[in-house]
């Protein structure tokens, strides 16, 4: 942190799969850089009723801790690292970096929105900790003040009674079915009672300028019975809560009904659990 603050033009590097890629086409040209990948940041903790991912935890480490032996609720996040590109990649890339290179593809990023994540940082003078939803300020844009660090993100647990079910989706659409940077992506976790809808949490990637949720849709259906009705209404909801734009990957237009699509996936996903009484606990 003292590095960080006190030299001019530093950045910090962690596995630099956006950075040094930034800096090879002339994007970024920091004076100094400091290498924050050994300042054990890595890994997963049970930590106030919830669990602290570190920074430099790498997708690969993500997906085997949470395996091995990390809780379900993080299954989500597991999914989206092993979507972001391919191994060797997600041997190098952080979570952290995911965070703040704040892309609005950014596949981690969408599924720690989904699970109401918390970012941890520590600077020169204080430790604090900001909503993930509300540091995300623009495309590579994020509320990290000079000299800060990003040290954690924290997931807390969600309380639920016995013989709820979640369902949970991570869907990414992209030119291929895999080794692509999002045209959308969703992170859908939602919990059902009988047939009705306890809570959803859905985010959306891709579509706006910053990784975002899909709060009308969320609004939607909490506390509500999940018919085919509120499946349509919902999915034509999602296409006026987004601002997708044309660029080289995919038309505006096109990210409308790919959105659409996938709302509407996921909460086909969500009756077919109703019809089927159980299937996921
Ligand atoms: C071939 C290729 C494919 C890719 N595919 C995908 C994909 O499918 N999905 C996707 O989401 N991304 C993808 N990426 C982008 C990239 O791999 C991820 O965003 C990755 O998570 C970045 O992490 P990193 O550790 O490499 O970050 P770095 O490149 O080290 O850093 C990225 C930025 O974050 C800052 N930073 C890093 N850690 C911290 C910290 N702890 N505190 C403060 N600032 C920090 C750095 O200063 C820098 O500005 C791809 C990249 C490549 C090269």
């Amino acid at each position: 942190v003292s590095l960080l603050s006190e030299t001019e033009g530093v950045a910090c590097l962690a596995g630099g799969t956006d950075l040094m890629v930034q800096m090879r086409d002339g994007r970024r040209s920091p004076k100094a850089l400091v290498d924050i990948s050994a300042l054990g940041f890595a890994g997963i903790q049970k930590e106030n009723g919830g669990w602290s991912i570190g920074a430099t935890t790498t997708m690969t480490e993500l997906q085997q801790r949470i395996a091995s032996n990390g809780p379900s609720e993080l299954s989500l996040l597991s999914e989206a690292a092993g979507r972001l590109g391919a191994h060797q990649i997600q041997n190098r890339a952080t979570v952290g970096g995911n965070i703040c290179n704040a892309s609005p593809a950014a596949d981690t990023v969408c599924a720690l929105l989904a699970l109401d994540a918390e970012v941890r940082l520590v600077g020169p003078s204080k430790k604090r900790g900001v909503a993930l939803a509300d540091f995300l300020e623009g495309p590579g844009k994020t509320g990290i003040l000079p000299g800060e660090l990003l040290e954690s993100v924290w997931v807390p647990k969600k309380e639920r009674k016995a013989g709820d079910r979640v369902c949970e989706d991570y869907v990414k659409i992209g030119g291929r079915t895999s080794l692509v940077c999002a045209i959308a992506s969703l992170a859908a976790r939602t919990v059902i009672r009988g047939s009705r809808v306890i809570s959803c949490s859905m985010a959306l990637g891709s579509v706006a300028p910053t990784c975002m949720r899909a709060k009308a849709c969320e609004e939607l259906l909490q506390g509500n019975e999940l018919t085919a009705e509120m499946v349509g209404k919902v999915g034509e909801t999602a296409r006026s809560e987004v601002s997708p734009i044309d660029d080289l990957r995919a038309s505006g237009a096109y990210r409308l009904d790919v959105v659409q699509a996938m709302v509407t996936e996921h909460l086909s996903h969500c009756l077919d659990t109703i019809e089927e009484g159980g299937a996921q606990s």
